[in-house]
């Protein structure tokens, strides 16, 4: 990387160093007008480009930048890590989506915190527990290391990563309007996707920002996984704190525009949820939403009880859905051998310290409460 050379020369002033990866332009430009040797005025606002463009570091600001950690690649798809400066690290994936004219985009799934604390059985995060949440500049990292260390920018990005992005939504709702900043990632509303494991509260919070102007079409993904209240208990404890109907209330108040209709997700684990009164039952739940029904073969996760469903199985579920009525969508596997996919983030070896001593060197007390669990 290089430094911004032609930075007026001021008189020294104490005070924090503008980060551009934490502020929006608006707010970079406000800060380099509060602190000496850094550009100012529209010249702070092309330095704030060139950094995020071309990966330029503007001369006398501290972006919080990390190095790019373990990078695994299976075909098209990229898992790589940021190493954080108290030895925690966050994971990516850059995901392949081939056009139907052949060409190649990507899209970036981002984590918002070091594991989670939602607890869902069938997620190799959730093995982790919470270790500690994510903060606005390590989210817009990962999009500036896959775009200028990794070299790939992304044309997506979806939260989908590890942790919940309700559980962290004051770190994620400024990442997004800072990978929106026209003069910054620039990444349109309509191609940002928060996915959460169903908080009301969480889905009534990003439908505020959503219902400002530039942000209509931000897509919401909504992780139902099951058919009823009996079944989701089982393999996601938060509904016990958040019901399905109060679930569908915060749905049916979503803000977006019909053109960013709600994505629910159902995770097809053999045995579990995947027959056919399971699919006739979540049709009719979802029968009052406009949304689409977005069917996903179960990636076992390490030690895991299941299976990955057989194909049969995913066509069968997914015809009855279709049968019924219910628009409906197969996501894609990618990256399942390199532990990239749904599901699959997490890092084992942090697991085992955890295991062993309850707090990581350096970092942030952790909760070691399931707190959704606890609900
Ligand atoms: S599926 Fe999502 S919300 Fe559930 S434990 Fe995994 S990361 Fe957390």
């Amino acid at each position: 990387m290089t430094s911004v050379s032609d930075i007026p020369a001021t008189s020294p002033a104490p005070g924090p160093r503008p980060d551009p990866l934490s502020s929006t332009s608006p707010e970079f430009v406000e800060a380099c007008g509060r602190v000496s040797g850094v550009a100012r005025g529209g010249e702070a606002r092309r330095a704030y480009r060139a950094f995020h463009r071309d990966g330029v570091v503007p001369a006398g600001t501290e972006p919080r930048l990390h190095p790019v950690g373990r990078r695994e690649i299976e075909g098209e798809t990229i898992k790589f890590t940021l190493t954080l400066p108290d030895g925690l690290e966050t994971e990516s994936v850059l995901i392949p989506m081939r056009r139907r004219d052949g060409s190649l985009t990507r899209t970036l799934c981002v984590s918002s915190q070091v594991g989670c604390a939602m607890g869902c059985r069938f997620c190799e995060t959730a093995q982790m527990g919470l270790v500690r949440h994510l903060a606005t500049a390590d989210i817009v990292a990962q999009w500036h290391a896959a775009t200028h260390q990794v070299g790939h920018r992304p044309k997506n990005i979806v939260f989908m990563g590890m942790g919940e992005p309700t559980d962290n939504l004051d770190a994620v709702i400024p990442a997004i309007r800072i990978l929106a900043d026209h003069d910054g990632p620039a990444i349109a509303a309509s191609n940002i996707s928060v996915s959460t494991v169903g908080n009301p509260e969480g889905i009534r919070r990003l439908g505020e920002l959503a219902a400002e102007p530039g942000f209509h079409r931000l897509n919401l993904a909504v992780s139902l996984n099951a058919p009823n209240d009996a079944i989701r208990a089982e393999i996601m404890p938060v509904d016990r704190a958040w019901p399905m109907d109060d679930l569908m209330d915060a749905m049916l108040a979503w803000p977006g525009r019909p053109k960013s209709a709600i994505c629910v997700e159902y995770v097809l684990i053999p045995g579990v949820n995947d027959g056919p009164e399971h699919c006739d039952e979540v049709c009719a739940y979802l029968k009052p939403l406009r949304c689409s029904l977005n069917v996903i073969p179960y990636n076992p996760r390490r030690d895991s009880p299941w299976p990955a469903p057989t194909e049969d199985s995913v066509d069968a579920f997914l015809g009855r859905a279709i049968a019924n009525g219910q628009f409906t969508k197969r996501r894609g596997t990618k990256g399942r051998d390199v532990m990239a996919a749904c599901g699959q983030l997490g890092n084992p070896e942090i697991r085992r310290r955890r295991r062993v001593g309850g707090q990581e060197a350096g970092g942030t007390p952790i909760d070691i409460s399931i707190r959704a669990t606890d609900a």
